[in-house]
């Protein structure tokens, strides 16, 4: 199989970035799950996270401001043959791609949403994102952080998503088996990964991270939604692994099979447009009287 790695572009993320261990877990995941790089599709947003996609053997689209989510998705509904992978930051995930994030929940699109989340916005040299802890002060900020951060494992499990998962970019061998399992999931999976900032976010430095990190072990309740809830509210403990995971719900696709066979018309191409002599069965004369005076 091809390569999934590109060595031939060069990074210019900062040495020491958790930007590199999400990409060889992700890189690693794709390998082992042999999804040659045909099948596969990755989208980002804007923000270093969104380079992701340059360092991969695969079709893809480093997109817009918030927006990997719906190109995702328009891919996956084109191609539901693809593996569709979609990555976004937090800033650009959870702040600027909010409402893409929440309502994606409630359809159930068969793909995978990765998010680099190191509470800054780091292309833009480090202001606060939505997942700033309050009372944070990294190097950027002049004052405290004022705001208090989301909890983008919680607002997942109530949006609707069917795998949800965290991870930490230092823990590569973990987080590819959080990747792998994110992927091979059937429905809308969030991965959020903890990714230290070295350069921008100096209070959430690798060290602090796992000072506060555990790792749910495999006897966890993943069906239970309401364990994951109470775990992802957990101030204290900062744990990574799979929190949710429900393949009882239908995914979008499904639905949409399910209403084309009982309202083929709902589909635009089943709509017959002209007879067997290939002339036109529209009429749009009652459509122009109404404009004629
Ligand atoms: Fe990584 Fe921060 Fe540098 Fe961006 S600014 S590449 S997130 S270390
Ligand atoms: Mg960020």
């Amino acid at each position: 199989m091809q390569s999934v790695f590109r060595s031939d572009v060069e990074s210019d993320w900062c040495p020491g970035c958790g930007d590199f261990g999400i990409l060889s877990a992700l890189i690693q995941a794709l390998s082992e799950l042999e999804i040659p790089p045909s099948k596969c599709a990755i989208f980002s947003g804007i923000g270093c996270s969104g380079k992701t996609p340059h360092f991969i053997n695969a079709y893809g689209i480093h997109t817009l401001h918030g927006r990997p989510l719906p190109y995702a998705i328009g891919a996956k509904l084109a191609n539901p043959s693809l593996t569709v992978v979609a990555i976004s930051g937090d800033g650009d995930g959870y702040g600027i791609g909010a409402g893409h994030f929440v309502n994606a929940g409630r359809r159930n699109v068969d793909i995978t949403y990765i998010v680099h989340n190191n509470g800054v916005y780091g292309l833009t040299k480090g202001q606060a994102s939505p997942t700033l802890r309050k009372g944070a002060q990294p190097k950027s900020l002049k004052y405290p952080n004022i705001n208090d951060m989301i909890n983008p494992i919680a607002i997942a499990l109530a949006a609707g998503y069917t795998f949800v998962a965290r991870g930490f970019a230092y823990n590569v061998k973990h987080l590819k088996d959080i990747i792998k399992q994110a992927i091979i999931h059937k429905g809308l999976a969030l991965v959020d990964i903890l990714q230290p900032c070295p350069v921008f976010n100096t209070v959430d430095t690798k060290e602090s991270y796992m000072e506060r990190i555990k790792v749910l072990d495999d006897s966890f309740p993943t069906s239970d939604i309401k364990v994951a809830m109470e775990k992802a509210l957990d101030q204290d403990t900062l744990w990574i692994g799979a929190f949710y995971k429900d393949e009882s719900k239908d995914t979008f696709e499904e639905r949409f099979q399910k209403i084309l066979s009982e309202y083929p018309e709902v589909c635009p191409a089943n709509i017959k447009m002209s007879d067997d002599d290939g002339r036109t069965t529209s009429d749009i004369r009652e459509v122009l009287e109404n404009f004629i005076c």
